[in-house]
């Protein structure tokens, strides 16, 4: 069997360039051998994250790997086949539950049965999808092609302390699903909810900020503050909910200490207002979670507010295991991207 070899340094250099490739992996029955591996990070190699992915591209395929530890920065991973069933990890640090799972989600959904994967670890990290991104902007927007998973949290994990848990129910894909990804239109009349999330923090902090977010030039409809009893730790984190027809799009900021509620709201708020000054249909951070489901269709097209390094790369890395072509045609602030068998 052939191997894919793949530069981890490539464009954004972090942790994607991995998932993807395992992911792909796991997909085509390619073996992969990877080097540089999150060469442009502060911390290079692979972290916990890294390993849990890892690990379970190996237990979902009966894969094999040689190099998974800790600071590894080469990887050589061998994928058997994948077969659905009851997945258990723990990361064992704040490392996000939500990036473990992304990595096994595309194999998952091609494989005979349903599965249940349950990852303990962060569910609200800084540079990672949160939860409610998950559960409302992700997978309703797979949905819409045949592949259905559900989502649940049961206990909250913030960066540093971690200790979260959820669990995902993921369906195998309806072979007669035809359909293809087509998110290009934007949504509109979008209704603006706002949710707070504090854990372990004293009371002011979601006071102030739900004033702030009520003050913002978004005409925010209601602030939802989270109470959170059952976290490891402390954690703060702000979304805005942009809710139009059938879509979701959320956008989050964290609160940490030594940074002003200030930043964190204007953060968010700045999020949202870009992308709804833009008349695009998906956001940037959706945008690069997409491309791998796309490839796997073949096909698909989206419009969005940014190119991101994240987006430019894992396109790259995408095209070194299937024959896709990905193109992107920019009109003014919008991008378009579209996929189509090479
Ligand atoms: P990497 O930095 O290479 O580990 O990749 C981070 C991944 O997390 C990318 O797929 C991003 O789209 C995703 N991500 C980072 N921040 C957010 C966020 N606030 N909401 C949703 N996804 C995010």
């Amino acid at each position: 069997m052939d191997t894919v070899v793949i530069d981890g340094s490539t464009g954004e250099g972090g942790g994607q360039i991995l998932r993807t490739s395992l992911a792909l992996s796991c997909i085509t029955g390619r073996s992969l051998h990877i080097e540089n591996i999150r060469a442009a990070r502060r911390n290079p190699g692979l972290a916990k994250q890294h390993l849990s992915c890892v690990e379970a591209a190996c237990q979902i395929c009966n894969g094999q790997s040689q190099g998974a530890a800790r600071g590894s920065r080469v990887l050589d991973f061998q994928p058997g086949s994948v077969q659905g069933g009851d997945f258990h990890f723990d990361i064992g640090s704040a490392g996000s539950a939500s990036l473990v799972i992304q990595t096994v989600l595309p194999a998952l959904f091609l494989a005979d049965r349903p599965s249940r994967v349950t990852v303990v670890g962060g569910t609200h990290n800084p540079l990672a999808p949160p939860f409610d991104f998950l559960c409302e902007t992700f997978l309703p927007a797979i949905a819409t092609v045949g592949f259905r998973g559900n989502c649940r949290l049961l206990k909250h994990g913030f960066f540093p302390a971690g200790g979260g848990r959820i669990t995902f129910d993921i369906q195998p894909r309806q072979k007669q699903s035809h359909r293809i990804i087509n998110l290009c239109e934007p949504g509109s009349q979008f209704r603006i909810h706002a949710r707070i999330y504090t854990a372990k923090l004293a009371a002011h902090i979601a006071q102030r900020q739900q004033k702030l977010l009520l003050q913002s030039g978004l005409n925010i409809q209601n602030v939802e503050h989270i109470e959170v009893t059952d976290s490891d730790g402390p954690g703060n984190c702000v979304m805005i909910r942009l809710c139009g027809g059938e879509r979701t799009t959320v956008f989050t900021a964290f609160g940490m200490r030594g940074k002003p509620s200030q930043d964190v709201i204007s953060g968010v708020v700045h999020l949202a207002e870009d992308f709804l000054a833009s008349g695009a249909a998906i956001d940037r951070f959706l945008a690069d979670q997409l491309l791998v489901y796309m490839a796997i269709l073949r096909a698909g097209c989206y419009t969005t507010n940014e190119l991101s390094t994240h987006l430019v790369t894992n396109m790259e890395i995408i095209r070194e295991f299937v024959d896709v072509d990905f193109r992107v045609d920019q009109r003014r602030k919008v991008y378009k991207v579209s996929c189509r068998p090479a």
